[in-house]
C-alpha cells in the first residue's frame, strides 16, 4: 500500500514514479482518498493482497505496454 500518513494526513503515492496525488484526507478516510484519486484518473489496483496506486501518466504507460 502506497498510502502515506504524516501527522494524521494521508496521501497517495504513485508506485511507479515519485508523483504524489494532490488530494489529502484524514488517516481514517483513506478509502475516500482512493475514490478521489480514481476520479482524477489514477488507478487503484489490488495485486497479491497489496494495494497499488498509479498516477495517470503511469496508468497510460502501463496500458500502452500491455498492447505491445
Ligand atoms: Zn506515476
Amino acid at each position: 500500500m502506497t498510502t502515506i500518513v504524516i501527522q494524521g494526513v494521508a496521501r497517495i503515492n504513485c508506485d511507479a514514479c515519485p508523483t504524489t496525488h494532490h488530494r489529502t484526507a484524514k488517516a481514517a478516510e483513506i478509502r475516500r482518498l482512493a475514490e478521489l484519486a480514481r476520479a482524477d484518473h489514477w488507478s487503484v489496483e489490488k495485486h497479491a493482497g497489496d494495494w497499488q496506486h498509479f498516477c495517470p501518466a503511469c496508468t497510460k504507460a502501463r496500458k500502452g505496454g500491455r498492447l505491445l
